[in-house]
């Protein structure tokens, strides 16, 4: 029997590559949960994931109705969940102005956090009645989300404060996590520090009592996917030459999508509450290691806050 895996934002870029990875192999069979059903289809001939390897699914994160209904098409589709790839993100550097999910919660943190916060929770339940023996969750990071690594050094920083904007409900006049005044660039990374604390407190949790391997990775600057398209088109040009030829960060998608299905698939990363990495800088062969995350997202105290709010805003707290 195939394995199943549950792919966020499979329509392009690194979860795009990652759903052909494990296709590919012939022992998974890759459920592409997508916003957009006709591009992701096209996007999955354009790669050529073979066909019957894959379903897709809509599901749009920045909107807790669309989650439960994923999550109930997924149940009646009598498939068994084996794996969880939390992958789709947006980041909108250039906004002046907030936008807002469905619900009414600051975009990038509604989509890349809240949406995926509600899926992870209730599809738990589905992880837990795996038969593959190895069920693993799997949320990506970045290198953005920590000052203490070079590519996290560059302002705005991260900074959750006390969750203060969470607290009063993260509907306007708030939009930052902190509170604070609106910083698109900020609100992504935060985003992000958000995936790794709730990536550890689920670790914390549920992994004892499930045997669910819970982990996270940074897989290298994918300076080529269309995660810049709301960036000025100039940047848009230099960033890929910038990481490939200055920095040595640059990797490409389809190197990024297998080292997710490597951390879904591969005995090695087998290790649940691992943040993984290969590095700043890229070297051919480069091998993977657990790297240490920023401290405000090893911060225990912080991530059991964020999850209590976080439960109260997705209406399961
Ligand atoms: P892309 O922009 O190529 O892919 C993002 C995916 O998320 C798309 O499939 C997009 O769908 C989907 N998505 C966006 N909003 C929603 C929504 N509301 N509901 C459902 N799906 C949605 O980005 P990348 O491949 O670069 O990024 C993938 C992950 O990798 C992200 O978590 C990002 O933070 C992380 N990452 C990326 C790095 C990089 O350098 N690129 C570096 C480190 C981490 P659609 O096609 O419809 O827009």
């Amino acid at each position: 029997r195939k394995s199943t895996v549950v792919i966020t934002g499979a329509s392009s870029g690194v979860g795009l590559q990652a759903a052909k990875a494990l296709a590919q192999t012939g022992q998974w069979h890759v459920v592409m949960a997508c916003r957009n059903l006709s591009k992701t289809e096209e996007a999955a001939q354009s790669v050529e994931i073979p066909q019957g390897s894959y379903t897709i699914m809509h599901l749009d994160l920045a909107s807790l109705e669309s989650v439960r209904q994923f999550v109930n098409k997924f149940r009646e589709s009598g498939r068994s969940l084996d794996t969880l790839v939390c992958n789709a993100a947006v980041y909108m550097p250039l906004l002046k102005e907030p936008l807002r999910s469905v619900d009414g919660y600051e975009l990038s943190v509604a989509t890349n956090h809240l949406g995926h916060f509600l899926l992870c929770n209730l599809m738990l339940e589905d992880l837990k009645k795996s038969s593959s023996g190895d069920p693993r969750l799997v949320i990506l990071g970045t290198v953005t989300h920590n000052p203490k690594e070079l590519g996290g050094k560059i302002p705005p920083r991260p900074d959750l404060g006390d969750l203060k904007g969470l607290a009063e409900g993260f509907k306007e006049p708030y939009s930052m996590i902190d509170g604070k005044k609106f910083e698109p660039v900020k609100a992504y990374k935060d985003s992000k520090v958000c995936n790794v604390l709730t990536m550890r407190e689920l670790h914390r949790r549920y992994h004892e009592s499930t045997g669910i391997t819970f982990s996270s990775l940074y897989p290298g600057c994918v300076a080529t996917t269309p995660l810049f398209r709301n960036h000025y088109p100039l940047f848009q040009k230099l960033f890929p030459l910038f990481q490939r030829y200055i920095t040595g960060g640059f990797v490409s998608e389809e190197l990024a999508g297998q080292r997710v299905a490597d951390v879904v698939a591969d005995p090695a990363y087998r290790q649940s509450g691992a943040y993984w990495s290969w590095g700043n800088r890229q070297k051919k062969d480069g091998k993977s290691f657990v790297r240490e995350v920023s401290p405000e997202a090893s911060d225990d105290e912080k991530a059991k806050r964020l999850w209590d709010l976080s439960e109260k805003l997705v209406g399961i707290g």
